[in-house]
């Protein structure tokens, strides 16, 4: 399943472009659906893989101090590396609220944007947990390092306005694609998920074991366009594929 989505400063810039060039959009259902698609192969649409499972359409988290203060004060207490961002809103629904930039969990933590501190927090505790056991485990050495995929990204699903918003557009999901092991070695869920015995059995173990840490978590084995991480959210649940 994959999504479009098309920035509107773009589509404005084209229709800027279009009008410049004398292009003429006649309105019409036919000329309608013509214009869209000629807006979006030319207005820099971004094609990517949406997640299936989704949370309805919610308002946003509401600032929290005291709860923040008790999230920081736990993630510092783990050792976690972050900073605290400022709360953000976009048109659209989407927002970032109550969200740090972690960056380190023991190991180094890639890509990661905006995530909400309770989400954060639970993933902190993953890695520093389960992942290092398990990596213990099956190679003998730590991870180093956590390649996420991202965390906060203001997507819907398919594309579709009038369709929910993706845990993601709430900064409450992270999807992790790989792990660098102290030996440099890397694990990517794309080669690994059925790959050799040890990555399949690493994946897996610290799969299960992100079902009780987060209230959904996707791989693998529940559709295609998940094939390349793991996703992990603090959304409705419990839901673990
Ligand atoms: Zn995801």
């Amino acid at each position: 399943m994959r999504s479009a989505v098309c920035p509107p400063k773009s589509a404005l810039a084209f229709w800027a472009i279009a009008g410049r060039m004398g292009v003429m959009v006649r309105h019409g259902p036919f000329s309608l659906v013509l214009s869209v698609l000629i807006l979006c192969a030319l207005s820099g649409c971004v094609f990517r893989p949406a997640d299936r499972h989704r949370a309805p359409a919610r308002p946003a988290a509401l600032p929290n101090n005291a709860m923040m203060r008790q999230c920081t004060a736990e993630l510092t207490r783990m050792g976690a590396a972050f900073h605290v961002l400022p709360d953000k809103r976009e048109p659209g629904g989407c927002s970032a609220i109550n969200t740090v930039l972690l960056t380190g969990a023991g190991a180094r933590i890639t890509q990661l944007r905006a995530t909400q501190c309770p989400l954060a927090r639970n993933f902190v505790a993953w890695v520093k947990g389960p992942v290092q056991q398990a990596a213990r485990d099956i190679y003998g050495q730590p991870v180093i390092r956590v390649d996420t995929l991202g965390s906060y990204a203001c997507r819907q699903v398919r594309g579709i306005a009038s369709a929910s918003l993706s845990e993601h557009a709430f900064a409450n999901a992270i999807d992790v694609g790989g792990f660098g092991l102290a030996d440099g070695r890397r694990i990517a869920v794309l080669t690994g998920w059925n790959g050799s015995q040890q990555d399949a059995a690493f994946l897996r173990r610290i799969r299960k074991a992100a079902c009780r840490q987060f209230q959904t978590v996707l791989s693998p084995d529940y559709n295609l366009a998940h094939r390349d991480h793991l996703h992990l959210d603090m959304g409705r649940g419990p839901y673990c594929r």
